[in-house]
């Protein structure tokens, strides 16, 4: 019987890295999929079946024994200082954090956008200055295969090397297997993020070349500029000759991305991202009624574990944050993805006609999958950016409230 990652489950991968990092022979690489996501690729002519990849992976886990959100109290939070809230994503929590942690000797493991390859990839900071690269959501998904190996490593040789990890909820469930295992708890702090999910690079590798051709080379990408207000989501790509800004909804990878007709497969039922939590501190945007008013952002931070909860108050202590207000998590999962998305047969095709067809058409293709309902609103919400701010803002409002 195959005791790899090979052998079925009822689970997609997630391609969290986490496999690859504890098989003990390298039989394991990660490298981007035909449906552009990351996933292990197995030299099965390398592996002695010891199973210590399926003990690290998601896919053989229950993840009903993790701690679960509800009942949990959610921090609203800012940083303490406002130039941090025009470049962070929210509130500027896992900026703050990390800034903590390299005054205080830890090292940091988050994501950067490399330019050089247009792709996310985790990496490990130690000064301040390399910390500005963390800075912002980049809503793709993220390459971890070596700085995991690292930290790993790092961790096993000195027990006193400290990390605090951001990332995605599956990224930072393989990092606690991988940490468990290895029994180097005290070494680390792990954060994760409410998560809609991630696109496909299908989508982004062919949307970042048209921007290429027509903005030159891509000198900066800022996948969620703060300039037209923080509820309204816009996207802005400096590139060598031009500049190009626009709403969220009026945008075609964004699109793609909302209407969840190319998340990894395993983003539409993931457990992760609505109850179970792996990391000691969840952590994402504070939307909905609570901060209607709030444009700079705001984060919602929820202690899972009792180190979560200290660190919070230490980063309040020591003024690196302000906690705005303590709420129940529902209010804070009211405008969250905690549903499993129903699209993922529509996916399959979207991604098959992806490989033959240009972004413009396939979406013509899927647009005309959904409903007439649906079709409608989703003009409705395109034309509706064409407003001024804020009619929009009070448009959006009024809406709101018509809905409680
Ligand atoms: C793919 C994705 C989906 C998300 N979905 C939601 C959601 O549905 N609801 C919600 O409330 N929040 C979501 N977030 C989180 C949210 O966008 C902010 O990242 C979070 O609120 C932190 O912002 P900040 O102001 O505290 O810090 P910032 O300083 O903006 O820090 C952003 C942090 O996110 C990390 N990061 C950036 N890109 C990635 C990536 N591709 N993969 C893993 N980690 C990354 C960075 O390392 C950094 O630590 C999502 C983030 C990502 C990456
Ligand atoms: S979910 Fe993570 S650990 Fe499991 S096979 Fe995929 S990459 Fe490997
Ligand atoms: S079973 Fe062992 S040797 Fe084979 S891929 Fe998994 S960890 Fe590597
Ligand atoms: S939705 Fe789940 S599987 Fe998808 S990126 Fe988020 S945590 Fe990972």
């Amino acid at each position: 019987m195959s005791r790899n990652i090979t052998s079925p489950t009822n689970k997609y991968c997630t391609g969290c890295g986490a496999c690859s990092v504890n098989c003990p022979v390298g039989a394991i690489a990660i490298a981007e999929n035909l449906d552009g996501f990351y996933e292990p690729m197995l030299d099965s002519s390398k592996c002695i079946n010891c199973g210590a990849c399926q003990k690290v992976c998601y896919k053989y886990q229950s993840t009903t024994e993790l701690p679960q959100l509800t009942n949990k109290e959610c921090f609203a939070i800012h940083s303490t200082n406002n130039d941090t809230h025009q470049s962070t994503t929210s509130g500027g929590f896992a900026y703050e954090l990390s800034r903590w942690g390299v005054n205080n000797g830890y090292s940091i493991v988050g994501v950067i956008y490399d330019y050089t390859i247009n792709k996310a990839r985790t990496i490990i900071i130690n000064d301040l200055a390399n910390l500005e690269s963390l800075k912002g959501s980049k809503y793709i998904q993220s390459y971890t295969e070596e700085a995991f190996k690292d930290i790993i490593t790092q961790a096993k040789a000195d027990i006193h090397n400290r990390f605090i990890c951001i990332g995605t909820p599956c990224q930072i469930f393989g990092l606690r297997r991988l940490i468990d295992s290895n029994n180097i708890q005290n070494e680390f702090i792990l954060v994760d993020l409410f998560c809609h999910g991630v696109p496909s690079y299908l989508v982004w590798d062919k949307y970042i070349k048209c921007q290429k051709d027509r903005l030159g080379q891509i000198k900066n990408v800022n996948f969620r500029c703060k300039e037209n207000g923080w509820h309204q989501y816009s996207i802005k790509i400096i590139g060598k000759k031009k500049t190009y800004s626009n709403y969220a909804y009026n945008d075609i990878f964004y699109r793609y991305f909302f209407d969840n007709v190319v998340l990894n497969k395993s983003c539409y039922t993931c457990s992760l991202r609505k109850s179970s939590v792996a990391s000691d501190i969840r952590i994402g945007d504070f939307l909905g009624g609570a901060y209607e008013d709030r444009e700079d952002g705001i984060s919602a931070a929820v202690a899972i574990t009792e180190k979560g909860a200290r660190i919070i108050e230490k980063l309040k202590s020591s003024k690196y944050i302000n906690i705005v207000a303590t709420h129940h998590v529902s209010e804070c999962l009211k405008s969250q993805s905690t549903e499993d998305y129903p699209d993922i047969e529509l996916r399959d095709n979207v991604i098959t006609r992806l490989h033959e067809r240009d972004i413009y058409q396939t979406k013509r293709w899927y647009i005309r999958q959904f409903t007439i309902k649906r079709q409608i609103y989703l003009r409705l919400k395109s034309i509706a950016t064409l407003l001024p701010y804020k009619i929009l803002i009070t448009l959006r409002r009024i809406i709101r409230k018509g809905r409680k």
